[in-house]
Protein backbone atom coordinates (compact mmCIF):
# COMPACT_ATOMS: atom_id res chain seq x y z
CA UNK A 1 0.00 0.00 0.00
CA UNK A 2 1.77 3.23 -0.93
CA UNK A 3 1.04 6.53 0.82
CA UNK A 4 -1.32 8.72 -0.14
CA UNK A 5 0.38 11.83 -1.66
CA UNK A 6 -0.26 15.15 0.17
CA UNK A 7 -1.14 18.53 -1.30
CA UNK A 8 2.03 20.93 0.10
CA UNK A 9 0.49 24.72 0.17
CA UNK A 10 2.83 27.75 1.12
CA UNK A 11 4.61 28.20 3.82
CA UNK A 12 5.37 24.27 3.15
CA UNK A 13 9.25 24.37 3.49
CA UNK A 14 9.73 21.13 0.61
CA UNK A 15 7.85 23.73 -1.99
CA UNK A 16 11.35 25.89 -0.88
CA UNK A 17 13.87 22.99 -1.93
CA UNK A 18 15.45 21.85 -4.98
CA UNK A 19 14.15 18.33 -6.26
CA UNK A 20 16.47 15.82 -6.90
CA UNK A 21 17.06 13.96 -10.93
CA UNK A 22 15.51 10.66 -11.01
CA UNK A 23 18.33 8.20 -11.78
CA UNK A 24 15.96 5.65 -13.38
CA UNK A 25 12.81 5.19 -14.32
CA UNK A 26 11.49 2.28 -11.98
CA UNK A 27 7.66 0.88 -11.65
CA UNK A 28 7.75 3.21 -8.56
CA UNK A 29 8.76 6.62 -10.30
CA UNK A 30 5.80 5.28 -12.66
CA UNK A 31 3.60 4.81 -9.64
CA UNK A 32 4.44 8.10 -8.25
CA UNK A 33 3.72 9.78 -11.40
CA UNK A 34 0.00 8.26 -11.71
CA UNK A 35 -0.60 9.35 -8.49
CA UNK A 36 0.81 12.62 -9.21
CA UNK A 37 -2.12 12.56 -12.14
CA UNK A 38 -4.98 11.83 -9.95
CA UNK A 39 -3.93 14.67 -7.04
CA UNK A 40 -4.00 17.32 -9.91
CA UNK A 41 -7.24 16.55 -11.69
CA UNK A 42 -8.49 15.87 -8.19
CA UNK A 43 -7.67 19.33 -7.34
CA UNK A 44 -8.73 20.68 -10.97
CA UNK A 45 -4.81 22.05 -11.53
CA UNK A 46 -3.34 22.40 -15.29
CA UNK A 47 0.21 21.30 -13.98
CA UNK A 48 1.36 19.29 -10.73
CA UNK A 49 4.93 19.00 -9.65
CA UNK A 50 6.46 16.81 -6.82
CA UNK A 51 7.67 19.31 -4.69
CA UNK A 52 3.49 19.97 -4.49
CA UNK A 53 3.49 16.75 -3.94
CA UNK A 54 5.39 16.10 -0.79
CA UNK A 55 8.95 14.80 -2.77
CA UNK A 56 11.74 15.89 -4.11
CA UNK A 57 11.63 14.07 -6.97
CA UNK A 58 12.33 15.90 -11.00
CA UNK A 59 9.13 14.74 -12.05
CA UNK A 60 5.94 17.17 -13.33
CA UNK A 61 2.60 16.27 -14.78
CA UNK A 62 1.14 18.71 -17.43
CA UNK A 63 -2.45 18.50 -18.79
CA UNK A 64 -2.71 17.80 -22.00
CA UNK A 65 -6.74 17.82 -22.14
CA UNK A 66 -9.51 20.69 -23.42
CA UNK A 67 -7.05 23.20 -25.49
CA UNK A 68 -3.51 22.60 -24.29
CA UNK A 69 -2.93 20.20 -26.81
CA UNK A 70 -3.45 22.94 -29.50
CA UNK A 71 -0.34 24.76 -27.72
CA UNK A 72 2.12 22.21 -29.00
CA UNK A 73 3.61 22.72 -31.75
CA UNK A 74 5.57 19.43 -32.65
CA UNK A 75 6.78 16.87 -30.19
CA UNK A 76 9.04 13.51 -30.46
CA UNK A 77 6.93 11.16 -28.51
CA UNK A 78 3.22 10.27 -29.58
CA UNK A 79 1.15 12.10 -28.19
CA UNK A 80 -1.86 11.58 -29.81
CA UNK A 81 -4.96 10.82 -27.49
CA UNK A 82 -3.25 11.50 -24.50
CA UNK A 83 -4.70 13.86 -21.56
CA UNK A 84 -1.68 14.60 -19.91
CA UNK A 85 2.09 14.44 -19.83
CA UNK A 86 4.41 12.52 -17.38
CA UNK A 87 7.77 14.98 -17.25
CA UNK A 88 10.86 13.11 -15.89
CA UNK A 89 14.11 15.15 -15.33
CA UNK A 90 13.04 18.36 -17.49
CA UNK A 91 15.40 20.61 -19.18
CA UNK A 92 14.47 23.94 -21.37
CA UNK A 93 16.79 23.45 -24.31
CA UNK A 94 15.43 27.02 -26.18
CA UNK A 95 13.31 29.70 -24.78
CA UNK A 96 11.58 32.19 -27.67
CA UNK A 97 13.90 35.67 -26.09
CA UNK A 98 11.56 37.99 -28.92
CA UNK A 99 8.10 36.81 -27.83
CA UNK A 100 6.75 36.84 -24.13
CA UNK A 101 3.47 35.42 -22.94
CA UNK A 102 1.56 37.31 -19.82
CA UNK A 103 -1.29 34.80 -18.26
CA UNK A 104 -3.06 35.08 -15.17
CA UNK A 105 -0.85 32.27 -12.74
CA UNK A 106 -2.46 30.37 -10.42
CA UNK A 107 -1.08 27.48 -7.94
CA UNK A 108 -2.43 24.65 -6.18
CA UNK A 109 -0.05 25.44 -3.32
CA UNK A 110 -0.70 29.06 -3.22
CA UNK A 111 -4.55 28.87 -2.72
CA UNK A 112 -6.90 30.90 -4.49
CA UNK A 113 -4.20 34.06 -5.78
CA UNK A 114 -3.37 34.69 -9.21
CA UNK A 115 -1.44 37.28 -10.78
CA UNK A 116 0.09 37.86 -14.13
CA UNK A 117 3.68 36.73 -15.24
CA UNK A 118 5.31 37.44 -18.28
CA UNK A 119 7.40 34.46 -19.22
CA UNK A 120 9.12 33.44 -23.04
CA UNK A 121 6.35 32.47 -25.34
CA UNK A 122 7.58 29.39 -26.52
CA UNK A 123 10.08 26.69 -25.65
CA UNK A 124 11.92 23.35 -26.40
CA UNK A 125 11.92 21.02 -23.35
CA UNK A 126 13.97 17.88 -23.30
CA UNK A 127 12.70 15.41 -20.32
CA UNK A 128 12.54 11.52 -20.00
CA UNK A 129 8.86 9.44 -20.38
CA UNK A 130 7.75 7.30 -18.08
CA UNK A 131 8.99 4.69 -20.60
CA UNK A 132 12.21 5.51 -19.83
CA UNK A 133 12.86 7.51 -23.18
CA UNK A 134 14.28 10.84 -23.73
CA UNK A 135 11.88 13.17 -26.06
CA UNK A 136 11.52 16.70 -27.23
CA UNK A 137 8.49 18.66 -27.21
CA UNK A 138 8.02 22.86 -28.43
CA UNK A 139 4.96 24.49 -27.22
CA UNK A 140 3.97 27.89 -26.94
CA UNK A 141 1.51 29.87 -24.98
CA UNK A 142 -0.55 28.11 -21.91
CA UNK A 143 1.60 25.22 -22.24
CA UNK A 144 5.09 26.55 -22.16
CA UNK A 145 3.45 28.79 -19.29
CA UNK A 146 2.68 25.46 -17.49
CA UNK A 147 6.37 24.02 -18.30
CA UNK A 148 8.33 26.84 -16.74
CA UNK A 149 5.82 27.17 -13.85
CA UNK A 150 6.27 23.75 -13.17
CA UNK A 151 10.25 23.54 -14.09
CA UNK A 152 10.17 26.54 -11.47
CA UNK A 153 8.85 24.45 -8.63
CA UNK A 154 11.51 21.71 -9.10
CA UNK A 155 13.94 24.22 -8.55
CA UNK A 156 11.55 25.52 -5.32
CA UNK A 157 10.79 28.78 -7.08
CA UNK A 158 7.39 29.56 -6.86
CA UNK A 159 5.18 31.99 -9.19
CA UNK A 160 4.93 35.04 -6.75
CA UNK A 161 8.80 35.03 -7.28
CA UNK A 162 8.53 36.50 -10.67
CA UNK A 163 6.27 39.66 -8.72
CA UNK A 164 7.44 42.99 -7.36
CA UNK A 165 8.10 42.50 -3.94
CA UNK A 166 4.98 44.24 -3.43
CA UNK A 167 2.93 42.76 -5.20
CA UNK A 168 4.08 39.54 -3.55
CA UNK A 169 3.58 40.58 -0.46
CA UNK A 170 0.40 42.11 -0.66
CA UNK A 171 -0.89 38.53 -2.39
CA UNK A 172 0.76 36.28 0.74
CA UNK A 173 -1.15 39.12 2.88
CA UNK A 174 -4.51 37.92 1.31
CA UNK A 175 -3.28 34.29 1.87
CA UNK A 176 -2.59 34.81 5.30
CA UNK A 177 -6.16 36.47 6.05
CA UNK A 178 -7.78 33.34 4.12
CA UNK A 179 -6.44 31.26 6.12
CA UNK A 180 -6.83 32.62 9.26
CA UNK A 181 -10.45 33.05 8.44
CA UNK A 182 -10.73 29.13 7.62
CA UNK A 183 -9.27 27.86 10.37
CA UNK A 184 -11.37 30.11 12.88
ZN1 LIG B 1 2.32 25.76 -9.10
Amino acid sequence: MRNKLVLQTIPSEILRQKALPVEKVTSEIVDIAHDMIEMMREHKGIGLAANQAGLLHRIFIADLSGELINNVLSSTEDISGRTELIIINPEIIWKNEEETFTYDEGCLSVPKQNADVVRPKSVIMRYTNHLNETHEIKAECLLSQCFQHEIDHLNGVLFIDHLSKLKASLLLKKLEKERKFRDE
